[in-house]
């Protein structure tokens, strides 16, 4: 066995007191606005006074602040953040010696709270300013399961109630997420259920339906609006959630300027684009201020590929067709993506920051496959040894592409990545790529046509 030489550590870590204290607010930076959500009866932008029907109201303002470049953080979420922040930015010394590249590769990891992502980072933000707002709960959808276990554990600090809506198929193969929701305290309805007007007609029209996560924010949705002292809480996509995340980017940005680090490229799994749009946003920031320029790359899964094959349009969230129209790179509300491991990457649409961003040529998209994520996964847990949720590993698939990149033409880069969470509930996943029986299932040009055609009129 080789031994190191170090030149940076492996863990750069950041003191407590080094925590940055404002989220960073990258639509006051950018030249174009993402488009205002819009209201789908009327066609025109949603007011704050509609949005606050649906969500809290701070939160509604920080949807619309397109102006405030920082944000404070109050006291109470820094605290609440203190607790599992700052985390570490890693130096993978090892794999970079499997790889035998002459990068280096950094990556910041998010898994370090019983969550197991980064969703945690929002999800305290938005049970914080539920409960000043002095509401009873929240209600909200879960694919995965990350992001309804980070919204529970939120709700249980601050004492609100927790509606969790949970895809049918994930509630029935992820019991053990589903218990971690139960255990903090959160109440969770495998979707579509029975106990939702949204529910109800979808299980009259297909009774075998297995959900998706269109049809469980239809769900969480109507609950919050017909129910006293209930708001609706989301854990990605939205402009509040992206500002939130920046929490990872800032204090990678602090992390980089302490260790002397200017990364070349920086990688990040897409979704709904939280984690990517909070990694990316000061670097971003510099990037539209013409002080500095970075490759910025989104990885998504081939089956769900909204970046690289949807359209920019408005576009349903839900697949019920009741929540605000969001301008977004989509494959349509109706597309249902294939049973793809990483759950937490399976919406159809994209954070309209991003989609903007992407849109105006300061970002790049590829999608990578399914067994292709897995062998990277794979190959990061025999040397780094963390074992990588599916979703993250879409970075580390790019990121390795990278690195191999720059040892074929013998270069030296920076390569940052996002490791957002740990893949201890996906190991039936892991089970079928270790079995070889795990497929990659990649949608037809028909079947993205057929998603495509449902989008809503307002775009004709
Ligand atoms: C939810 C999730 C993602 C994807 O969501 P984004 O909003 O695109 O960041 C990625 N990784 C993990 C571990 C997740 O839980």
């Amino acid at each position: 066995m080789s031994s190191i030489k170090t030149t940076v550590p492996y863990k750069m870590y950041l003191e407590e007191n080094e925590m940055p204290d404002k989220w960073y607010n990258v639509r006051a930076d950018m030249p174009v606005k993402p488009a205002p959500l819009v209201n789908p009866a009327t066609g025109e932008a949603m007011t704050a006074e509609q949005l606050e029907g649906v969500f809290c109201k701070e939160l509604v303002d920080q949807e619309l602040d397109n102006a405030s470049r920082y944000v404070e953080i109050p006291e109470p979420i820094r605290d609440y953040y203190k607790m599992y922040r700052p985390s570490p930015l890693v130096r993978a010394y090892k794999l970079e010696e499997a790889l035998g590249t002459p990068a280096h590769i950094y990556y910041k990891f998010e898994g370090n709270n019983t969550s197991g992502s980064h969703k945690l980072n929002s999800a305290l933000a938005q049970a914080y300013y539920a409960k000043k707002q002095g509401l009873v709960g929240v209600t909200t959808e879960t694919g995965a399961g990350q992001w309804g276990t980070a919204l529970s554990m939120a709700c249980a600090f601050v004492g609100l109630d927790c509606k969790v809506f949970m895809v049918k198929c994930s509630y029935e193969q992820k019991p053990f997420r589903r218990e971690v929701m139960r255990t903090y305290g959160a109440s969770v309805t495998p979707s579509p259920s029975m106990t939702t007007n949204v529910g109800r007609a979808l299980n009259a029209r297909f009774p075998n339906s297995t959900g998706s996560l269109g049809t469980a924010i239809s769900e969480a949705v109507e609950v919050a609006v017909t129910t006293p002292g209930y708001r609706y809480v989301l854990g990605s996509v939205l402009n509040q959630v992206l500002l939130h995340q920046s929490i990872i980017g800032m204090e990678t940005f602090v992390a980089c300027q302490k260790y002397g680090i200017e990364p070349d490229m920086i990688i990040g799994c897409a979704g709904g684009g939280s984690n990517l749009g909070g990694l990316i946003a000061p670097f971003m920031g510099q990037k539209l201020r013409g002080e500095k320029d970075y490759r910025i790359i989104a990885v998504e899964p081939a089956s769900c590929p909204s970046f690289t094959k949807g359209v920019y349009a408005y576009d349903f969230c839900d697949t019920g067709n009741i929540c605000p129209l969001a301008k977004m790179y989509t494959l349509g509300s109706s597309f249902i993506p294939s049973a793809n491991h990483a759950g937490g990457l399976r919406f159809h649409g994209m954070s309209p920051i991003l989609s903007q961003l992407y849109h105006d040529g300061f970002m790049e998209a590829r999608a990578v496959e399914q067994t292709a994520v897995f062998e990277a996964a794979t190959q990061f847990a025999r040397t780094e040894g963390i074992l990588p949720a599916p979703e993250s590993s879409h970075a580390i698939r790019a990121a390795i592409d990278e690195a191999l990149e720059c040892k074929k033409q013998n270069i030296h880069k920076n390569i940052l990545f996002g490791l957002t969470g740990t893949g201890y509930f996906d190991l039936v996943a892991y089970q079928q790529y270790n079995d070889g029986t795990m497929i990659d299932r990649i949608p037809t040009d028909e079947e993205i046509k057929a998603g495509i055609a449902t989008l809503p009129v307002i775009n004709k």
